[in-house]
């Protein structure tokens, strides 16, 4: 693996290193800014943690203004500030700088509203992703883009770095779920974008800000679309001889106009693998390779039947199962 090659060290702010712990103190609460070695320990690396970095401090804003006075400071004297959120970035997004501050947003854990009127909520950008949908799931409600560390990661790190996952395939990534943002930019000014519905008025920034990876600004709201759950939700699990009838299936099941919510593919290696960990009873003894079809939104019995008709065209299939998707894990059962 090629090194990344970090930015040269500044060693003038390091030598600053006390005036600027001092300065940051002034700006929120005091126990808000962590200095010593200990303290600083958890915050060196991120998700890729073959690089780790000590930052020159940790500070852990409380509000918005507070992380405007904190960047207006950084910025007059030049110095570097990476964002944080849950750090659960496999790009070294959050991989702090000797001479930099590491600003968390781990503080920022509230849902400021929901407003199931207008199908959005409004929150902080230190909630996880999942936590979006256990405030609204009591009302029929989720928040659609899943990346699979959806319990740690935070909001505010998917819109930075465009998240999403299995759903991703019916409903997009993190930009076609949000509909506005605060932003604090570099210099400390805070700035709007979007808002609760699509075509706010002003220039269309939503895609230049979501996947901006922390370096345009620091997101310190954000307002999230959120669904209707579905009415019935179903999973199959269907077995295949070889990867690509597999891979062909899976395609046909898209143009023929089904649009599951998510297909995942595991070839053989990956079957046996997951099988001996989770003992789901995948049948490894049937099949070379296994097309597991995660299929929500099945809002009729219709499309089910037309699954159901292209699998009887298929011919390879040698095992097929539809279950509720809830039960999905109970696959051995049946
Ligand atoms: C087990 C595992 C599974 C994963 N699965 C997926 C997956 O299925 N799909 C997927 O897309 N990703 C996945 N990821 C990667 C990661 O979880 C996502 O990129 C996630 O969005 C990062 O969120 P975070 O809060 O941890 O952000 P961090 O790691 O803290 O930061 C990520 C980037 O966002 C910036 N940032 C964070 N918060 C803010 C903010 N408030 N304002 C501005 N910039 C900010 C940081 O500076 C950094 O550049 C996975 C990671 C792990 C460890």
């Amino acid at each position: 693996m090629s090194e990344i090659a970090l930015p040269k060290i500044d060693s003038s702010i390091l030598n600053r290193k006390s005036e600027i712990v001092k300065k940051l103190s002034k700006l929120t609460n005091i126990e808000n800014v962590l200095s010593e070695a200990d303290e600083l320990r958890p915050y060196e690396t991120d998700a890729l943690s073959v690089y780790t970095q000590t930052p020159l401090a940790v500070v852990l804003p409380e509000n918005t203004e507070e992380v405007s006075e904190i960047l207006k400071y950084c910025h007059s004297e030049n110095i570097k500030v990476v964002p944080r959120g849950a750090g659960t970035g496999l790009s070294g997004g959050a991989l702090p700088l000797q001479d930099a501050i590491l600003l968390g947003l781990g503080k920022f854990n509230k849902i400021l509203e929901i407003d199931y009127e207008n199908k959005c909520v409004v929150t902080q950008p230190g909630v996880t992703n999942l936590g979006i949908t256990h405030a609204v799931q009591h009302k029929g409600f989720y928040y659609a883009p899943d990346p699979s560390s959806q319990l740690a990661c935070s909001i505010g790190g998917n819109v930075a770095e465009n998240s999403g996952g299995v759903h991703s395939l019916k409903y997009g990534t993190t930009t076609n779920n949000i509909l506005g943002v605060q932003m604090v930019m570099m210099d400390g000014t805070i700035c709007r974008f979007g808002g609760k519905s699509f075509d706010q008025e002003g220039y269309d920034l939503m895609g230049l800000i979501c996947g901006s990876e922390g370096l345009l600004g620091v997101v310190t709201e954000v307002t999230v679309k959120i669904l209707r759950t579905p009415e019935v939700v179903r999973a199959a699990l269907i077995g295949f001889p070889s990867i690509k009838e597999g891979g062909d299936a899976a395609s046909e099941i898209i143009s023929s106009g089904i649009v599951p919510a998510g297909m995942e593919i595991m070839d053989k290696a990956l079957i046996e693998a997951t099988d001996n960990f989770s003992k789901a009873g995948y049948p490894i003894a049937l099949v070379l390779n296994l097309a597991i079809v995660r299929k929500k939104d099945f809002h009729s019995g219709l499309e089910e039947k037309q699954l159901f008709q292209r699998v009887e065209l298929w011919h390879l299939i040698t095992i097929v199962w539809m279950v509720p998707f809830q039960e999905a894990s109970l696959l051995k059962h049946y």
